[in-house]
């Protein structure tokens, strides 16, 4: 699937660099899921390639997570390994906060403007 995203998703996929075994080593996540390029291979803080979800990408299917791993919304045959349990499905807004709105301006909202 390639389609451009039609909104984000409630939760998206968030991979452990520290848990991944490597991107070139494993890739099982990427074999597993449903959208073309949504799983990357990135360097690591040590240069140790391993794999990335893309947020502008998934759409949370959560079927790149390890069987048995409770965050997964759906039922899947396999993930990332369990030995390694890499991934988990979080809150899309915990891992890409929303633009904070402009505040609105005390007139705006009927207020009047304290007394100096
Ligand atoms: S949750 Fe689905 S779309 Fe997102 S990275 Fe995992 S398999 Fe891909
Ligand atoms: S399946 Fe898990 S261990 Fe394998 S490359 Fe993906 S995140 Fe890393």
């Amino acid at each position: 699937m390639n389609r451009p995203r039609k909104k984000p998703p409630k939760k998206i996929a968030v991979i452990d660099p520290e848990r991944c075994f490597g991107a070139f080593a494993c890739s099982i996540c990427q074999a597993a899921c449903p959208v073309e390029d949504c799983i990357i291979e990135e360097p690591d803080v040590y240069g140790r390639m391993v794999c990335a979800v893309r947020v502008d990408k998934c759409i949370g299917c959560g079927l790149c997570v390890t069987v048995g791993n409770p965050t997964a919304p759906q039922p899947r045959d396999f993930g990332c390994p369990p030995d390694y349990d890499a991934i988990d499905m979080e809150a899309f807004d915990d891992v890409v906060p929303p633009e904070p709105q402009p505040e609105a301006k005390a007139s705006d909202a009927g207020e009047s403007a304290p007394a100096s």
